[in-house]
Protein backbone atom coordinates (compact mmCIF):
# COMPACT_ATOMS: atom_id res chain seq x y z
CA UNK A 1 0.00 0.00 0.00
CA UNK A 2 1.13 3.28 -0.93
CA UNK A 3 1.55 5.20 2.74
CA UNK A 4 5.08 7.21 2.17
CA UNK A 5 6.48 9.08 -0.88
CA UNK A 6 10.21 9.94 -1.48
CA UNK A 7 11.06 12.98 -4.21
CA UNK A 8 14.58 13.69 -5.16
CA UNK A 9 16.37 16.10 -8.16
CA UNK A 10 18.95 14.19 -10.02
CA UNK A 11 21.33 15.57 -12.94
CA UNK A 12 21.73 18.96 -14.21
CA UNK A 13 19.79 21.39 -12.42
CA UNK A 14 16.91 23.30 -13.99
CA UNK A 15 14.98 26.57 -12.92
CA UNK A 16 11.76 25.23 -11.65
CA UNK A 17 12.59 21.95 -9.97
CA UNK A 18 12.07 23.81 -6.95
CA UNK A 19 8.11 24.21 -8.30
CA UNK A 20 8.22 20.43 -8.97
CA UNK A 21 9.19 19.67 -5.44
CA UNK A 22 6.99 22.03 -3.79
CA UNK A 23 3.95 20.50 -5.76
CA UNK A 24 4.55 16.83 -5.16
CA UNK A 25 5.30 17.55 -1.31
CA UNK A 26 1.67 19.28 -0.89
CA UNK A 27 -0.08 17.21 -3.49
CA UNK A 28 0.89 14.11 -1.54
CA UNK A 29 0.01 15.58 1.78
CA UNK A 30 -3.53 16.94 0.56
CA UNK A 31 -3.73 12.88 -0.53
CA UNK A 32 -2.78 12.23 3.28
CA UNK A 33 0.47 10.46 2.34
CA UNK A 34 3.93 10.78 3.61
CA UNK A 35 6.51 12.38 1.73
CA UNK A 36 9.89 12.26 2.22
CA UNK A 37 12.88 14.63 0.40
CA UNK A 38 16.21 12.50 -0.74
CA UNK A 39 19.17 14.85 -0.78
CA UNK A 40 21.85 15.05 -3.37
CA UNK A 41 19.77 12.45 -5.94
CA UNK A 42 21.05 9.02 -6.18
CA UNK A 43 23.37 9.87 -4.32
CA UNK A 44 21.37 10.69 -1.03
CA UNK A 45 19.42 7.73 -1.82
CA UNK A 46 22.50 5.25 -1.30
CA UNK A 47 23.68 7.58 1.37
CA UNK A 48 20.77 7.65 3.34
CA UNK A 49 20.23 11.58 3.27
CA UNK A 50 16.54 11.61 3.90
CA UNK A 51 14.31 14.03 5.81
CA UNK A 52 10.71 13.45 6.25
CA UNK A 53 8.74 17.47 4.53
CA UNK A 54 6.13 19.41 6.10
CA UNK A 55 4.29 21.95 3.83
CA UNK A 56 6.12 24.56 5.15
CA UNK A 57 9.67 23.21 4.29
CA UNK A 58 8.22 23.95 0.67
CA UNK A 59 7.16 27.10 1.24
CA UNK A 60 9.16 30.02 -0.32
CA UNK A 61 10.85 28.29 -2.92
CA UNK A 62 8.59 28.21 -6.10
CA UNK A 63 10.62 31.46 -6.90
CA UNK A 64 13.48 29.94 -6.63
CA UNK A 65 16.26 28.51 -9.42
CA UNK A 66 18.35 25.44 -8.46
CA UNK A 67 16.89 22.80 -6.32
CA UNK A 68 16.71 23.57 -2.42
CA UNK A 69 17.28 19.34 -1.93
CA UNK A 70 20.37 19.50 -4.61
CA UNK A 71 21.03 17.49 -7.30
CA UNK A 72 24.18 15.75 -7.73
CA UNK A 73 25.78 13.21 -10.48
CA UNK A 74 26.46 9.92 -9.05
CA UNK A 75 28.47 6.93 -10.33
CA UNK A 76 27.85 4.06 -7.65
CA UNK A 77 24.09 4.51 -8.99
CA UNK A 78 25.20 2.61 -12.34
CA UNK A 79 26.46 -0.34 -10.18
CA UNK A 80 24.00 -2.94 -8.84
CA UNK A 81 26.04 -2.54 -5.82
CA UNK A 82 24.98 1.08 -5.66
CA UNK A 83 21.50 0.28 -6.61
CA UNK A 84 21.33 -1.99 -3.51
CA UNK A 85 22.08 0.02 -1.03
CA UNK A 86 19.96 2.92 -2.63
CA UNK A 87 17.06 -0.48 -1.75
CA UNK A 88 18.05 -0.60 1.55
CA UNK A 89 16.99 3.06 2.25
CA UNK A 90 13.96 2.84 1.01
CA UNK A 91 13.27 -0.25 3.46
CA UNK A 92 14.42 1.44 6.22
CA UNK A 93 12.99 4.85 5.56
CA UNK A 94 9.34 2.78 4.81
CA UNK A 95 9.47 4.86 1.38
CA UNK A 96 6.88 2.93 -0.92
CA UNK A 97 7.48 4.84 -3.98
CA UNK A 98 10.06 7.46 -5.79
CA UNK A 99 9.16 10.52 -7.91
CA UNK A 100 12.73 11.79 -9.58
CA UNK A 101 13.03 14.95 -11.33
CA UNK A 102 15.69 14.99 -13.83
CA UNK A 103 16.63 14.26 -17.35
CA UNK A 104 17.33 11.08 -19.27
CA UNK A 105 20.27 10.40 -17.47
CA UNK A 106 18.11 10.32 -14.35
CA UNK A 107 15.14 8.11 -15.94
CA UNK A 108 17.72 5.71 -17.42
CA UNK A 109 18.45 4.81 -13.52
CA UNK A 110 15.28 5.42 -12.57
CA UNK A 111 13.82 2.95 -15.16
CA UNK A 112 16.69 -0.04 -13.66
CA UNK A 113 16.03 0.49 -10.45
CA UNK A 114 12.18 -0.38 -10.81
CA UNK A 115 12.92 -3.06 -12.88
CA UNK A 116 15.37 -4.56 -10.31
CA UNK A 117 13.40 -4.11 -7.05
CA UNK A 118 9.57 -3.43 -8.00
CA UNK A 119 9.82 -0.36 -7.07
CA UNK A 120 7.01 2.01 -8.44
CA UNK A 121 8.82 5.15 -10.31
CA UNK A 122 7.73 8.21 -11.79
CA UNK A 123 9.88 10.87 -14.01
CA UNK A 124 9.12 14.50 -14.32
CA UNK A 125 11.54 16.18 -16.70
CA UNK A 126 13.86 18.62 -15.13
CA UNK A 127 16.14 19.74 -17.86
CA UNK A 128 16.29 23.01 -19.76
CA UNK A 129 17.41 20.64 -22.71
CA UNK A 130 14.28 19.74 -23.32
CA UNK A 131 15.53 16.72 -25.11
CA UNK A 132 12.82 14.34 -23.44
CA UNK A 133 10.62 12.12 -25.96
CA UNK A 134 6.61 12.33 -24.91
CA UNK A 135 6.74 15.44 -23.72
CA UNK A 136 6.26 19.17 -25.37
CA UNK A 137 8.79 20.71 -23.21
CA UNK A 138 10.50 20.23 -19.92
CA UNK A 139 10.65 21.62 -16.56
CA UNK A 140 13.59 25.19 -17.09
CA UNK A 141 13.55 24.94 -21.03
CA UNK A 142 11.61 28.13 -21.08
CA UNK A 143 13.27 29.88 -18.51
CA UNK A 144 16.72 29.05 -20.01
CA UNK A 145 15.33 30.30 -23.70
CA UNK A 146 14.45 33.45 -22.21
CA UNK A 147 18.01 33.63 -20.28
CA UNK A 148 19.86 32.83 -23.53
CA UNK A 149 17.52 35.65 -25.29
CA UNK A 150 18.61 38.96 -22.97
CA UNK A 151 22.19 37.83 -23.41
CA UNK A 152 21.47 37.69 -27.10
CA UNK A 153 19.79 40.93 -26.87
CA UNK A 154 22.75 42.58 -25.11
CA UNK A 155 25.21 40.98 -27.38
CA UNK A 156 23.76 42.79 -30.52
CA UNK A 157 23.83 45.93 -28.80
CA UNK A 158 28.14 45.70 -29.22
CA UNK A 159 27.62 43.55 -32.23
CA UNK A 160 25.77 46.34 -34.07
CA UNK A 161 28.48 49.08 -33.05
CA UNK A 162 31.07 46.17 -34.86
CA UNK A 163 32.25 44.75 -37.87
CA UNK A 164 32.53 41.56 -36.10
CA UNK A 165 30.87 38.02 -35.93
CA UNK A 166 29.39 37.48 -32.59
CA UNK A 167 29.30 33.26 -31.79
CA UNK A 168 27.59 32.11 -29.23
CA UNK A 169 27.90 29.21 -27.34
CA UNK A 170 24.79 27.34 -26.20
CA UNK A 171 24.08 24.22 -23.82
CA UNK A 172 22.01 21.30 -24.77
CA UNK A 173 24.03 18.34 -24.41
CA UNK A 174 23.02 16.29 -28.08
CA UNK A 175 19.68 18.36 -28.64
CA UNK A 176 19.31 21.96 -30.41
CA UNK A 177 16.07 23.03 -29.45
CA UNK A 178 17.72 25.55 -26.92
CA UNK A 179 19.91 27.03 -29.33
CA UNK A 180 17.33 26.66 -32.32
CA UNK A 181 14.61 28.35 -30.41
CA UNK A 182 16.80 31.13 -28.56
CA UNK A 183 18.00 31.94 -32.47
CA UNK A 184 14.55 32.47 -33.81
CA UNK A 185 13.76 34.55 -30.39
CA UNK A 186 16.79 36.74 -30.69
CA UNK A 187 17.15 37.25 -34.65
CA UNK A 188 20.20 35.38 -35.01
CA UNK A 189 22.08 35.13 -38.17
CA UNK A 190 22.51 31.11 -37.71
CA UNK A 191 21.87 28.54 -35.62
CA UNK A 192 24.46 25.39 -35.27
CA UNK A 193 22.92 22.46 -34.35
CA UNK A 194 23.67 18.93 -33.97
CA UNK A 195 20.93 17.30 -35.95
CA UNK A 196 21.66 19.80 -39.11
CA UNK A 197 24.66 19.85 -41.06
CA UNK A 198 27.59 19.97 -42.80
CA UNK A 199 28.30 23.25 -40.53
CA UNK A 200 30.92 24.51 -43.18
CA UNK A 201 27.83 24.98 -45.83
CA UNK A 202 25.78 26.71 -43.00
CA UNK A 203 28.30 29.10 -41.59
CA UNK A 204 28.91 30.10 -45.38
CA UNK A 205 25.16 30.32 -45.90
CA UNK A 206 24.79 32.98 -42.82
CA UNK A 207 27.76 35.09 -42.95
CA UNK A 208 28.70 34.56 -46.53
CA UNK A 209 29.66 37.46 -48.51
CA UNK A 210 26.94 37.76 -50.24
CA UNK A 211 24.09 37.33 -47.46
CA UNK A 212 26.37 39.80 -45.20
CA UNK A 213 26.14 42.73 -47.52
CA UNK A 214 22.45 43.72 -45.93
CA UNK A 215 23.70 42.99 -42.33
CA UNK A 216 25.49 45.39 -40.07
CA UNK A 217 26.23 42.52 -37.61
CA UNK A 218 25.99 39.26 -37.28
CA UNK A 219 25.50 36.89 -34.08
CA UNK A 220 25.85 33.42 -34.71
CA UNK A 221 24.40 30.37 -32.00
CA UNK A 222 26.45 27.21 -32.04
CA UNK A 223 25.10 24.16 -29.99
CA UNK A 224 28.07 23.23 -27.42
CA UNK A 225 28.50 19.69 -29.09
CA UNK A 226 27.44 20.65 -32.54
CA UNK A 227 30.85 20.74 -33.28
CA UNK A 228 34.12 19.85 -31.57
CA UNK A 229 35.29 22.43 -29.60
CA UNK A 230 32.47 24.18 -30.20
CA UNK A 231 31.95 28.09 -30.83
CA UNK A 232 36.08 28.77 -30.64
CA UNK A 233 36.03 26.16 -33.80
CA UNK A 234 33.58 27.49 -35.53
CA UNK A 235 35.17 31.14 -34.97
CA UNK A 236 38.41 29.78 -36.61
CA UNK A 237 37.14 28.21 -39.51
CA UNK A 238 35.29 31.73 -40.13
CA UNK A 239 38.15 33.52 -39.89
CA UNK A 240 40.25 31.50 -42.34
CA UNK A 241 37.34 31.72 -44.94
CA UNK A 242 36.46 35.23 -44.03
CA UNK A 243 39.77 36.92 -42.99
CA UNK A 244 37.74 40.31 -43.07
CA UNK A 245 35.78 39.64 -40.54
CA UNK A 246 37.03 39.74 -36.95
CA UNK A 247 35.11 37.08 -34.63
CA UNK A 248 34.25 37.20 -30.88
CA UNK A 249 33.38 34.03 -28.84
CA UNK A 250 30.96 34.19 -26.04
CA UNK A 251 30.27 30.92 -23.66
CA UNK A 252 26.97 31.34 -21.68
CA UNK A 253 28.00 28.30 -20.00
CA UNK A 254 25.98 28.20 -16.46
CA UNK A 255 24.64 31.12 -16.53
CA UNK A 256 21.69 29.26 -18.71
CA UNK A 257 20.86 26.86 -15.92
CA UNK A 258 20.21 29.98 -13.44
CA UNK A 259 17.37 32.13 -12.52
CA UNK A 260 14.12 32.53 -11.35
CA UNK A 261 11.72 30.05 -12.97
CA UNK A 262 9.30 31.78 -15.49
CA UNK A 263 5.65 31.29 -14.80
CA UNK A 264 5.71 29.03 -17.91
CA UNK A 265 8.14 26.71 -16.03
CA UNK A 266 6.37 27.24 -12.47
CA UNK A 267 3.07 25.95 -13.68
CA UNK A 268 4.42 23.09 -15.80
CA UNK A 269 6.28 22.39 -12.67
CA UNK A 270 3.32 22.25 -10.77
CA UNK A 271 1.13 20.66 -12.88
CA UNK A 272 3.75 17.83 -13.46
CA UNK A 273 4.35 17.33 -9.39
CA UNK A 274 0.66 17.45 -8.88
CA UNK A 275 0.05 14.91 -11.85
CA UNK A 276 3.12 12.82 -10.43
CA UNK A 277 1.29 12.19 -6.92
CA UNK A 278 -1.99 11.34 -8.67
CA UNK A 279 0.05 8.74 -11.23
CA UNK A 280 1.28 6.82 -8.09
CA UNK A 281 -2.24 6.70 -6.48
CA UNK A 282 -3.92 5.18 -9.35
CA UNK A 283 -0.94 2.46 -9.70
CA UNK A 284 1.11 3.88 -12.65
CA UNK A 285 4.69 3.16 -12.59
CA UNK A 286 7.94 3.37 -14.81
CA UNK A 287 6.30 6.26 -16.16
CA UNK A 288 7.08 10.03 -17.11
CA UNK A 289 4.75 12.91 -16.71
CA UNK A 290 4.44 14.76 -19.59
CA UNK A 291 2.52 17.14 -21.04
CA UNK A 292 0.93 17.42 -24.92
CA UNK A 293 -1.26 19.88 -26.15
CA UNK A 294 -1.25 21.46 -22.83
CA UNK A 295 -2.54 17.79 -21.44
CA UNK A 296 -0.97 16.09 -19.17
CA UNK A 297 0.20 12.37 -20.20
CA UNK A 298 1.94 9.86 -18.89
CA UNK A 299 4.59 8.30 -21.47
CA UNK A 300 6.35 4.79 -20.57
CA UNK A 301 9.91 5.68 -19.50
CA UNK A 302 11.79 3.52 -21.54
CA UNK A 303 10.07 5.82 -24.76
CA UNK A 304 11.13 9.21 -23.09
CA UNK A 305 14.67 7.81 -22.74
CA UNK A 306 14.96 6.06 -26.14
CA UNK A 307 12.93 7.41 -28.95
CA UNK A 308 14.93 10.60 -30.58
CA UNK A 309 12.61 13.85 -29.84
CA UNK A 310 13.28 15.86 -33.79
CA UNK A 311 13.37 19.34 -33.82
CA UNK A 312 10.48 20.94 -36.01
CA UNK A 313 11.28 21.49 -39.60
CA UNK A 314 9.03 24.74 -39.54
CA UNK A 315 11.31 26.14 -36.78
CA UNK A 316 14.49 25.25 -39.00
CA UNK A 317 13.18 27.21 -41.66
CA UNK A 318 11.49 30.52 -39.94
CA UNK A 319 15.26 31.01 -38.32
CA UNK A 320 16.95 30.47 -41.93
CA UNK A 321 14.13 32.43 -43.81
CA UNK A 322 13.89 35.15 -41.10
CA UNK A 323 18.07 35.87 -40.87
CA UNK A 324 18.22 36.60 -44.12
P1 LIG B 1 20.33 13.98 -16.35
O1 LIG B 1 19.31 13.30 -15.50
O2 LIG B 1 20.23 15.47 -16.28
O3 LIG B 1 20.36 13.43 -17.75
P2 LIG B 1 22.83 12.52 -15.75
O4 LIG B 1 22.97 11.94 -17.10
O5 LIG B 1 24.04 13.03 -15.07
O6 LIG B 1 21.77 13.72 -15.69
O7 LIG B 1 22.18 11.39 -14.82
C1 LIG B 1 21.90 11.65 -13.45
C2 LIG B 1 22.20 10.43 -12.63
O8 LIG B 1 21.37 9.34 -13.03
C3 LIG B 1 23.63 9.87 -12.75
O9 LIG B 1 24.56 10.58 -11.98
C4 LIG B 1 23.44 8.45 -12.24
O10 LIG B 1 23.39 8.42 -10.82
C5 LIG B 1 22.05 8.11 -12.79
N1 LIG B 1 22.21 7.36 -14.05
C6 LIG B 1 22.46 7.84 -15.28
N2 LIG B 1 22.61 6.85 -16.17
C7 LIG B 1 22.46 5.69 -15.50
C8 LIG B 1 22.52 4.30 -15.83
N3 LIG B 1 22.76 3.91 -17.08
N4 LIG B 1 22.30 3.39 -14.85
C9 LIG B 1 22.04 3.78 -13.59
N5 LIG B 1 22.00 5.07 -13.20
C10 LIG B 1 22.19 6.02 -14.12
Amino acid sequence: MLKTIGVLTSGGDAPGMNAAVRAVVRAAISQGLDVKAIYRGYKGLIDGEVKTFTSQDVSGIIQRGGTIIKSARCMEFKTPEGRKQAYDTLLREHIDALVVIGGDGTFTGGRLFAQEYDVPVIGIPGTIDNDLWGTDATIGYDTALNTIMECIDKLRDTATSHERVFLVEVMGRDAGFLTLNAAIAGGCEAAIIPERKPIVEQIEEAIGSGRRKSKNSSIVLVQEHAIEGGAATVAQMIEKVHPEYSTRVTVLGHLQRGGSPTANDRILASRMGVAAVQALIDGQRNVMVGIQNDDIVLVPLSKAIHQKKDIKEDSWQAMMVLSI
